[in-house]
């Protein structure tokens, strides 16, 4: 499984989010099914965009590169997403690639124009044949061209002659550096072969990226190049298109400024992902109650029926329970239904939990334990619901603004406020604590405090 990388000439989007979470389950759902998966992610080191960059901020281009593939682990980190087998960064691939782009030449599918080589997408019949475009209606759109040297405006960059002040390397062209198009053909058959299961990315990499990865490849190789390919849909922002020009490009690490790093998967993976989706504060917030609710369950079946939850599990009864989560997940890893499942299961187990006392635990002792193991389980190729609820709590903890100290101190207070019948001066330290993401409840067993959301 092969999947495109970031461009690293700026912090990620929640837009890379979204491909690093959707493959990221993807991954981990081929290993839970018994498959070995080899699964490389590059990193786009040396582009345009990058010099620019560099250029703007006046230092070296491969600074700019470092930092923000840093920036990039550091997010993927915090996401919790695993690391693919292979990340190999485009600077490190360059001989393979000018191995790919010399055997394009020799089969007659690209050409050398003074140090730069170009592919000659008329010479490959298969070129539309993924996005569905038609060869002359290409030809028809595209742009006056400002490189008149080429043989055909459709054409594209292979290797590019070095300008001044670029970086370069040394080719049977001249010193250059590569196109991106053909980073990931390289790239992709060094780690993987000639021939690969899966190819991964945003849907907007279909025309013309993968389009011409399919003709690099398989015009070098004359072997298919991708057996599936799997594109992720756009996310936007509160129904607007992300774009520099709004001003509403949703950085990774400001998510995760506001939301836990659970909730910012579970809303990515609560719809297909082919599908665009649209971020807002509400969304985030929703998927946020979600999961506490998740939590406050899996704390509640541990705490009140330690012995029933904790029993063996009946393997059979739990494969029959998990098959609903299975099918979702084999019909193209529906996830959004796969999640959907684990919350009626939730249901379930209050269900029971509420009715034990009237109806007796005997279908508690059947069922509970084998939710619990179906979450562990589900939880493990979703990458949310598999952590421990003290430890989700915890982090909820980390991120109030005041201390649990102060918390018990102000409580204490209050209930001597009440006690003297000052209830007014007990309301404002209510209030007071509300304002600072905490709530109050009072319960026959003195007042206990749990986190706003
Ligand atoms: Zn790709
Ligand atoms: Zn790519």
């Amino acid at each position: 499984m092969y999947v495109c990388g970031p461009t690293v000439y700026d912090l990620s989007h929640i837009g890379h989010a979204r491909s690093a979470v959707a493959f990221d389950v993807v991954y981990r759902y081929l290993k839970y099914k018994g498959f070995r998966v080899k699964y490389t992610r590059n990193y786009t080191d040396i582009d345009d965009k990058i010099i620019n960059r560099a250029n703007k901020d006046g230092v070296a281009w491969n600074e700019i590169s470092e930092r923000y593939i840093k920036a990039f682990d550091e997010d993927m980190a915090a996401l919790g997403v695993e690391l693919p087998n292979f990340r190999p960064k485009a600077t490190e691939t360059i001989q393979e690639m000018i191995g790919v782009i010399q055997a394009l030449i020799d089969k007659g599918f690209a050409y050398v124009l003074d140090g730069d080589v170009y592919y000659s997408v008329r010479k490959f019949n298969g070129y539309g044949k993924l996005s569905g475009k038609n060869i002359e209606e290409l030809e028809a759109g595209a742009r006056v061209e400002v490189d008149e040297r080429k043989e055909d405006p459709l054409d594209f960059a292979l290797w590019k002659a070095s300008k001044p002040g670029e970086p370069w390397w040394e080719s049977p062209w001249g010193k250059g550096r590569p196109g991106w198009h053909i980073e990931c053909s390289a790239m992709s058959q060094k780690f993987l072969g000639e021939t690969i299961d899966i190819h991964g990315g945003g849907k907007d990499l279909i025309f013309p990226h993968h389009e011409n990865e399919i003709a690099q490849s398989e015009g070098a190789t004359g072997k298919p190049f991708v057996r599936y390919w799997l594109h992720n849909g756009f996310v936007n922002i509160e129904k607007e298109k992300m774009s520099k020009s709004l001003g509403n490009i949703l950085a990774i690490r400001d998510a995760l400024n506001n939301y836990s790093f659970e909730a910012v998967r579970l809303f990515l993976i609560s719809s297909h992902y082919r599908s665009p989706i649209d971020y807002s504060p509400d969304a985030l917030r929703e998927a946020e109650v979600a999961l506490e609710r998740y939590y406050r369950t899996l704390e509640r079946m541990e705490k009140d029926w330690p012995d029933i939850v904790n029993a063996k599990v009946n393997e059979e009864r739990k494969k029959q329970r998990m098959q609903r989560i299975i099918n979702a997940m084999d019909d193209d890893f529906n996830t959004a239904y796969a999640a959907g499942f684990i919350f009626e299961e939730v249901n379930t187990a209050n269900r029971l939990m509420d009715s034990a006392k009237t109806l007796g635990t005997n279908e508690l002792e059947q069922v509970l334990p084998v939710i619990k193991a179906i979450f562990k389980e589900a939880g493990s190729f979703l990458g949310v619901f598999h952590r421990r609820p003290e430890e989700y709590f915890a982090e909820k903890k980390g991120n109030l603004k005041v201390s649990e100290e102060e918390i018990a101190r102000l409580v204490l207070e209050r209930s001597g406020a009440k006690k003297d019948k000052d209830f007014k001066k007990a309301d404002e330290i209510r209030k007071e604590l509300e304002e600072k993401g905490v709530l109050l409840e009072d319960t026959p067993k003195g007042t206990v405090w749990r986190m706003k959301i």
